[in-house]
């Protein structure tokens, strides 16, 4: 693909979609099945938190020792990437506003399209097949990468770099959390923060986005903050 110049990385929950249930589920039993924890974990704050990073948390949460944590972590891990396909079907995200013209006019410019997430990997591309939004992004940095957020960052911008011959350094990465922005700091991308995830543009100011939106509805706006209008 011949690119314009430009590499936008966009995270998933509370930016591209919202709800996914299924996910949650996965996560639980997945936790069930290998540390046999029941507790009610929906009331904790994951937003912008990687799935490794979130499991740690919650089994360091329930005292589980360092050692029972690390011998059944990736099958943890890989189990809930099992349960998640078996029930995507039923999983019930919905595209945020302006997500889907926005994406196309990205698209038609040729700007380079990418994912930072704290999800699995096969997480990611099955949530976002469901409301078809998956084709647009062919890469990305995963929390299948790395527990770490700047460290999946990192990952997206070497994949970029090494297989899609991005050589630009217009590079802006669309999130929903302040730990979004912090995650593209020490990269010196433009961040644009999007209060359609659980923080208030006023608490997404404070994080030292370059820029805060209400949400993405207002696709003009979007590509004129990236120059392309
Ligand atoms: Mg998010």
């Amino acid at each position: 693909m011949v690119h314009n110049g430009i590499l936008t990385l966009f995270d998933i929950d509370g930016t591209l979609v919202r709800g996914a249930r299924c996910h949650y589920m996965a996560f639980v039993h997945a936790v069930s099945k290998f540390y046999g924890m029941e507790e009610d974990i929906s009331g904790l704050n994951y937003a912008g938190k990687t799935d490794p990073q979130i499991l740690r948390e919650v089994l360091e949460l329930g005292q589980t020792p360092e050692k029972v944590i690390e011998d059944n972590f990736q099958d943890c891990l890989d189990y809930m990437v099992q349960d998640y396909m078996v029930n995507v079907h039923r999983e019930n995200v919905m595209v945020l506003a302006g997500v889907n013209n926005l994406l196309d006019e990205l698209k038609n410019e040729n700007v380079l399209l990418g994912l930072t997430t704290g999800n699995l990997e096969p997480i990611a591309h099955a949530k976002l097949g469901r409301v078809g939004l998956d084709d647009y992004f062919a890469f990305g940095g995963f929390g299948s990468d790395s527990p770490k957020r700047p460290c999946l960052v990192e990952k997206a911008l070497e994949r970029a770099r090494n297989q899609y011959g991005f050589r630009g350094d217009e590079i802006f990465i669309i999130g929903d959390t302040p730990r979004d922005v912090e995650a593209a700091k020490p990269f010196g991308l433009q961040t644009i923060a999007v209060a359609t995830g659980r923080y208030s543009a006023e608490s997404l100011e404070e994080t030292g986005a370059d820029f805060v939106l209400d949400s993405l509805e207002n696709v003009d706006r979007v590509l004129e903050i990236m120059g392309i209008r």
